[in-house]
Protein backbone atom coordinates (compact mmCIF):
# COMPACT_ATOMS: atom_id res chain seq x y z
CA UNK A 1 0.00 0.00 0.00
CA UNK A 2 1.25 3.29 -1.07
CA UNK A 3 0.82 5.06 2.37
CA UNK A 4 2.89 6.93 4.43
CA UNK A 5 1.96 5.54 8.00
CA UNK A 6 3.87 8.53 9.62
CA UNK A 7 3.92 7.45 13.63
CA UNK A 8 2.87 4.19 13.27
CA UNK A 9 5.52 1.61 14.41
CA UNK A 10 3.78 -1.87 15.67
CA UNK A 11 5.93 -3.71 12.18
CA UNK A 12 2.80 -6.29 12.53
CA UNK A 13 0.04 -3.64 11.79
CA UNK A 14 2.30 -2.58 9.21
CA UNK A 15 2.62 -5.58 7.06
CA UNK A 16 -1.67 -6.12 7.50
CA UNK A 17 -1.89 -2.67 5.95
CA UNK A 18 0.50 -3.56 3.24
CA UNK A 19 -1.53 -6.85 2.14
CA UNK A 20 -4.65 -6.12 2.61
CA UNK A 21 -6.04 -4.95 -0.98
CA UNK A 22 -8.09 -1.90 -0.09
CA UNK A 23 -9.30 -1.45 -3.26
CA UNK A 24 -11.63 -5.04 -2.80
CA UNK A 25 -13.71 -2.64 0.01
CA UNK A 26 -13.70 0.48 -2.56
CA UNK A 27 -16.80 1.26 -4.64
CA UNK A 28 -15.69 1.04 -8.70
CA UNK A 29 -15.88 4.91 -8.55
CA UNK A 30 -13.58 5.61 -5.92
CA UNK A 31 -11.01 3.13 -7.40
CA UNK A 32 -8.72 5.45 -8.04
CA UNK A 33 -8.57 6.84 -4.95
CA UNK A 34 -8.16 2.97 -3.15
CA UNK A 35 -4.15 4.11 -2.14
CA UNK A 36 -4.89 7.66 -0.75
CA UNK A 37 -4.68 8.22 2.76
CA UNK A 38 -8.07 9.59 3.20
CA UNK A 39 -12.06 8.22 4.48
CA UNK A 40 -14.31 7.38 1.26
CA UNK A 41 -17.67 6.84 0.74
CA UNK A 42 -18.95 3.19 0.58
CA UNK A 43 -22.81 4.24 0.05
CA UNK A 44 -25.73 3.85 2.21
CA UNK A 45 -24.41 7.49 3.70
CA UNK A 46 -21.10 5.77 5.59
CA UNK A 47 -17.37 5.71 4.87
CA UNK A 48 -14.64 3.41 5.00
CA UNK A 49 -11.74 5.32 7.38
CA UNK A 50 -8.84 6.67 6.25
CA UNK A 51 -5.91 4.41 6.22
CA UNK A 52 -3.60 6.15 8.92
CA UNK A 53 -6.99 6.18 11.46
CA UNK A 54 -7.17 2.43 10.84
CA UNK A 55 -3.57 1.75 11.36
CA UNK A 56 -3.56 4.26 14.02
CA UNK A 57 -6.56 2.68 16.32
CA UNK A 58 -5.24 -1.14 15.30
CA UNK A 59 -1.89 -0.19 17.03
CA UNK A 60 -3.62 1.38 19.53
CA UNK A 61 -5.71 -2.42 19.97
CA UNK A 62 -2.18 -3.71 21.17
CA UNK A 63 -3.16 -7.33 19.70
CA UNK A 64 -1.98 -10.87 20.28
CA UNK A 65 -2.55 -13.48 17.44
CA UNK A 66 -4.80 -15.62 20.67
CA UNK A 67 -7.35 -12.39 20.85
CA UNK A 68 -10.38 -12.27 20.11
CA UNK A 69 -11.48 -8.89 18.81
CA UNK A 70 -14.94 -7.24 18.58
CA UNK A 71 -15.46 -4.50 15.85
CA UNK A 72 -18.31 -2.29 16.33
CA UNK A 73 -19.25 -0.99 12.83
CA UNK A 74 -18.56 -3.39 9.60
CA UNK A 75 -18.89 -0.59 7.03
CA UNK A 76 -16.92 -1.94 4.08
CA UNK A 77 -15.39 -5.11 6.25
CA UNK A 78 -11.79 -3.53 5.84
CA UNK A 79 -10.70 -2.38 9.01
CA UNK A 80 -12.31 -6.49 10.33
CA UNK A 81 -9.50 -7.81 7.49
CA UNK A 82 -6.91 -5.75 9.03
CA UNK A 83 -7.64 -7.85 12.42
CA UNK A 84 -8.21 -10.70 11.05
CA UNK A 85 -4.62 -10.73 9.85
CA UNK A 86 -3.67 -9.96 13.41
CA UNK A 87 -5.75 -11.94 15.63
CA UNK A 88 -7.39 -15.40 15.78
CA UNK A 89 -11.40 -14.65 16.08
CA UNK A 90 -12.62 -11.08 15.05
CA UNK A 91 -16.66 -10.68 15.30
CA UNK A 92 -18.19 -7.97 13.81
CA UNK A 93 -21.41 -6.30 13.79
CA UNK A 94 -22.88 -3.47 11.53
CA UNK A 95 -26.44 -1.44 12.18
CA UNK A 96 -26.99 -1.76 8.28
CA UNK A 97 -27.61 -5.05 6.97
CA UNK A 98 -27.07 -3.75 3.36
CA UNK A 99 -23.42 -3.21 4.24
CA UNK A 100 -23.14 -6.19 6.42
CA UNK A 101 -23.84 -8.69 3.53
CA UNK A 102 -21.48 -6.64 1.50
CA UNK A 103 -18.74 -6.90 3.61
CA UNK A 104 -18.97 -10.28 4.07
CA UNK A 105 -19.10 -11.08 0.60
CA UNK A 106 -15.67 -9.38 0.28
CA UNK A 107 -14.43 -11.11 2.83
CA UNK A 108 -15.04 -14.34 2.18
CA UNK A 109 -14.13 -13.46 -1.54
CA UNK A 110 -10.49 -12.68 0.14
CA UNK A 111 -10.25 -16.09 1.76
CA UNK A 112 -11.10 -14.39 5.55
CA UNK A 113 -12.74 -16.90 7.69
CA UNK A 114 -12.16 -15.83 10.88
CA UNK A 115 -14.06 -13.06 10.84
CA UNK A 116 -17.87 -13.51 12.18
CA UNK A 117 -20.43 -10.79 11.22
CA UNK A 118 -23.79 -10.09 12.79
CA UNK A 119 -26.58 -7.55 11.70
CA UNK A 120 -27.27 -5.38 14.55
CA UNK A 121 -27.13 -2.28 16.92
CA UNK A 122 -23.84 -2.49 18.77
CA UNK A 123 -24.96 -0.39 21.74
CA UNK A 124 -25.27 -4.57 23.10
CA UNK A 125 -21.67 -5.73 21.75
CA UNK A 126 -22.05 -9.46 21.09
CA UNK A 127 -22.77 -10.42 24.59
CA UNK A 128 -22.61 -14.51 23.57
CA UNK A 129 -19.41 -14.11 22.45
CA UNK A 130 -17.50 -12.12 25.06
CA UNK A 131 -15.31 -11.41 27.01
CA UNK A 132 -13.15 -9.51 24.35
CA UNK A 133 -9.44 -9.25 24.47
CA UNK A 134 -10.07 -5.75 22.42
CA UNK A 135 -12.85 -3.79 21.34
CA UNK A 136 -12.62 -1.22 18.49
CA UNK A 137 -15.96 1.06 17.54
CA UNK A 138 -15.82 3.10 14.40
CA UNK A 139 -19.00 5.18 14.51
CA UNK A 140 -19.11 7.44 16.90
CA UNK A 141 -21.40 7.83 20.16
CA UNK A 142 -21.10 9.98 22.59
CA UNK A 143 -20.48 8.11 25.95
CA UNK A 144 -19.11 4.32 25.60
CA UNK A 145 -21.93 2.18 25.78
CA UNK A 146 -22.24 0.17 28.93
CA UNK A 147 -22.43 -3.19 27.64
CA UNK A 148 -19.00 -2.57 25.74
CA UNK A 149 -16.91 -2.33 29.05
CA UNK A 150 -18.89 -5.31 30.43
CA UNK A 151 -17.95 -7.19 27.57
CA UNK A 152 -14.32 -6.72 28.06
CA UNK A 153 -11.76 -9.04 29.24
CA UNK A 154 -9.11 -8.43 32.38
CA UNK A 155 -6.68 -6.17 30.90
CA UNK A 156 -8.80 -5.59 27.77
CA UNK A 157 -8.74 -2.79 25.41
CA UNK A 158 -11.64 -0.54 23.99
CA UNK A 159 -10.48 2.16 21.52
CA UNK A 160 -13.61 4.55 20.87
CA UNK A 161 -14.22 7.95 19.50
CA UNK A 162 -16.37 10.01 21.52
CA UNK A 163 -18.10 13.21 20.62
CA UNK A 164 -20.98 14.85 19.22
CA UNK A 165 -22.63 13.09 15.81
CA UNK A 166 -22.03 16.25 14.10
CA UNK A 167 -18.68 17.84 14.30
CA UNK A 168 -15.28 16.65 15.72
CA UNK A 169 -14.69 13.75 17.72
CA UNK A 170 -11.88 12.61 20.47
CA UNK A 171 -10.17 9.06 19.98
CA UNK A 172 -10.04 7.60 23.40
CA UNK A 173 -8.53 4.03 24.30
CA UNK A 174 -9.96 2.27 27.52
CA UNK A 175 -7.64 -0.57 29.45
CA UNK A 176 -9.68 -2.50 31.99
CA UNK A 177 -8.43 -3.19 35.46
CA UNK A 178 -10.54 -5.01 37.60
CA UNK A 179 -13.69 -2.86 37.96
CA UNK A 180 -11.74 -0.02 36.43
CA UNK A 181 -10.83 1.30 33.04
CA UNK A 182 -7.61 3.52 32.45
CA UNK A 183 -8.64 5.95 29.99
CA UNK A 184 -5.82 7.93 27.61
CA UNK A 185 -7.01 10.60 25.34
CA UNK A 186 -5.42 9.76 21.48
CA UNK A 187 -6.65 13.32 19.77
CA UNK A 188 -9.33 14.30 17.65
CA UNK A 189 -11.03 12.49 15.06
CA UNK A 190 -13.83 12.60 12.49
CA UNK A 191 -16.61 9.47 12.22
CA UNK A 192 -19.90 8.72 11.29
CA UNK A 193 -22.42 8.83 14.17
CA UNK A 194 -23.04 6.03 16.22
CA UNK A 195 -26.91 5.36 15.15
CA UNK A 196 -29.74 3.48 16.97
CA UNK A 197 -32.48 1.67 15.77
N1 LIG B 1 -14.87 -0.09 9.96
C1 LIG B 1 -15.51 0.37 8.74
C2 LIG B 1 -15.89 1.83 8.84
C3 LIG B 1 -17.34 1.98 8.60
S1 LIG B 1 -18.09 3.52 9.01
C4 LIG B 1 -14.65 0.05 7.53
O1 LIG B 1 -13.53 -0.43 7.68
O2 LIG B 1 -15.13 0.24 6.40
C5 LIG B 1 -18.96 3.08 10.49
C6 LIG B 1 -20.01 2.05 10.36
O3 LIG B 1 -20.65 1.95 11.64
C7 LIG B 1 -21.12 2.33 9.37
O4 LIG B 1 -21.19 1.29 8.44
C8 LIG B 1 -22.38 2.42 10.22
O5 LIG B 1 -23.53 1.88 9.58
C9 LIG B 1 -21.99 1.59 11.42
N2 LIG B 1 -22.76 1.86 12.65
C10 LIG B 1 -23.23 3.06 13.10
N3 LIG B 1 -23.89 2.89 14.25
C11 LIG B 1 -23.85 1.56 14.55
C12 LIG B 1 -24.36 0.76 15.62
N4 LIG B 1 -25.10 1.27 16.61
N5 LIG B 1 -24.12 -0.58 15.60
C13 LIG B 1 -23.40 -1.14 14.59
N6 LIG B 1 -22.90 -0.44 13.55
C14 LIG B 1 -23.12 0.90 13.53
Amino acid sequence: MRLKLSGIRDKRVLAAMEKVPRHEFVPDEYLYAAYEDRPLPIGCGQTISQPYIVALMTELLELKEDDRVLEIGAGSGYQAAILAELVKSVYTVEIIAELAAKAEKTLRALGYENVRFKTGDGYFGWKEESPFNAIIVTAAPEEVPPALKEQLAEGGRLVIPLGPPQGVQTLWKFTRQGQAFVAENHGLVRFVPFTRK
